[in-house]
């Protein structure tokens, strides 16, 4: 089956984030969870084999399906559930999930659609309005030139798995020329509309009639392979709390569970103790103990075994997005050295982008000089 795992890989490089060999057991459930997650909808598992769906108006009515839906995926649940939808190999709502996954999961280039590419006149004001250099004189702008930006965004799927499953997408976006985490600038390109068409090299072309930002740039297996560590970089603390949370009901259960076994061994320590001089019986007692023991070892290892909480990423889709933007070279004196910093100013989002820190990649606005003739982002990186 093609599904949401099927993505063409780019250059022939597989993408790093694809889970590895889990049998070729094809898990339907999670099939349809990762599914749903990665076409915009919410899903949540309120007991095993039950799925309760939310899609977006758009894609339920694309694929006839309702907006809430119960799916089920073993036959008992479906008897007992009658107004849910029973999921298996050749059932219809299978099928119409699949199509959604076919569409889902392909590489592709965008275009911005620009209707003019030029420096802005006011372009330092715009810069000056945005960025402020610190314990340094006001800049001076040396040069300007038009580039095509091009950044790769990924989709990911992250799946968060203990006893329960839940999933969630999360955007990654590399320039593909600096190899820079450009995630935190996604938002203002919110409203760009782009097109699948390299606009034509008459008037103002974007992409095509451009030079790119360099001419060599990096494979696009090392942009993958950038973009999973950004993913993991951006996973970690999300799943640490999860876990933090996770780690609340441990407790709560293993409480449960050892105040249970205290009171059973107490039970039998007491009886021991209260033993005639019958030997057979003595040893049943001690028998009993021994086996309440190694019973307490084995439901504690079932309950940190069931709230141990990992997570797994996949790759679900590429997006190269091309826009025409400005660099400007700013040269900007701290003391007596003059530092050189390069601004960008996006033509298809009309911002200034933020700075990118040498030191932290953290984007910023408020800029450090640094003893070694770079901006950094916090006074204390400047050391
Ligand atoms: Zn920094």
């Amino acid at each position: 089956m093609a599904g949401a795992s099927s993505i063409r890989p780019l250059d022939g490089t597989l993408p790093a984030a694809r889970e590895g060999g889990r049998g070729q057991h094809i898990d339907l459930r999670r099939f349809v969870m990762d599914l749903v997650a990665a076409g915009g909808g919410i899903v949540e598992a309120p007991e095993d084999g039950v799925l309760h769906v939310a899609l977006p108006g758009e894609t339920a009515k694309e694929l006839g399906l309702p907006e809430f839906a119960v799916l089920v995926f073993d036959y008992d649940a479906a008897k007992e559930t009658p107004e849910a939808e029973f999921v298996t190999f050749g059932s219809p709502v299978l099928d119409r999930l699949t199509s959604l996954g076919i569409d889902l999961g392909r590489v592709t280039r965008q275009y911005a659609v620009v209707p003019s590419v030029r420096v802005p006149p006011n372009l330092m004001d715009r810069i000056e309005a945005r960025i402020g250099f610190n314990r340094s004189r006001r800049p001076v702008l040396r040069t300007t030139s038009i580039e095509a930006y091009e950044r790769a965004v990924f989709r990911f799927v992250v799946s968060y798995i203990s006893d329960e499953r839940f999933v969630e997408a999360l955007m990654v976006a590399v320039d593909t020329t600096t190899l820079a985490d450009d995630t935190d600038l996604l938002d203002e390109a919110r409203a760009v509309y782009f097109s699948p068409q390299p606009p034509d090299g008459a008037g103002d072309g974007v992409g095509e009639g451009l030079p790119p930002a360099a001419v060599r740039r990096p494979s696009y297996g090392e942009v993958v392979r950038k973009a999973v560590a950004y993913l993991q970089a951006r996973v970690r603390p999300r799943l640490a709390v999860y876990q933090a949370e996770v780690r609340g009901y441990c407790e709560k259960e293993l409480t449960t569970v050892l105040g249970f076994y205290e009171k059973t061994m107490a039970d039998l320590v007491a009886r021991r103790d209260a033993a005639t001089d019958d030997p057979d019986k003595n040893a049943r007692i001690d028998a009993k103990i021994e086996a309440c023991r190694l019973d307490r070892e084995r439901r504690i290892a079932d309950v940190v075994g069931k709230y141990k909480m990992t997570a797994q990423a996949r790759l679900d889709s590429v997006t190269l997005q091309v826009m025409p933007r400005v660099k400007a070279l700013l040269e900007v004196e701290h003391k007596d050295t003059i530092y050189t910093q390069a601004v960008y100013y996006n033509l298809a989002t009309n911002m200034v982008e933020a700075l990118a820190c040498p030191r932290c990649g953290r984007r910023f606005f408020s800029a450090y000089p640094a003893g070694d003739g770079v901006f950094v982002c916090r006074p204390e990186e400047a050391e």
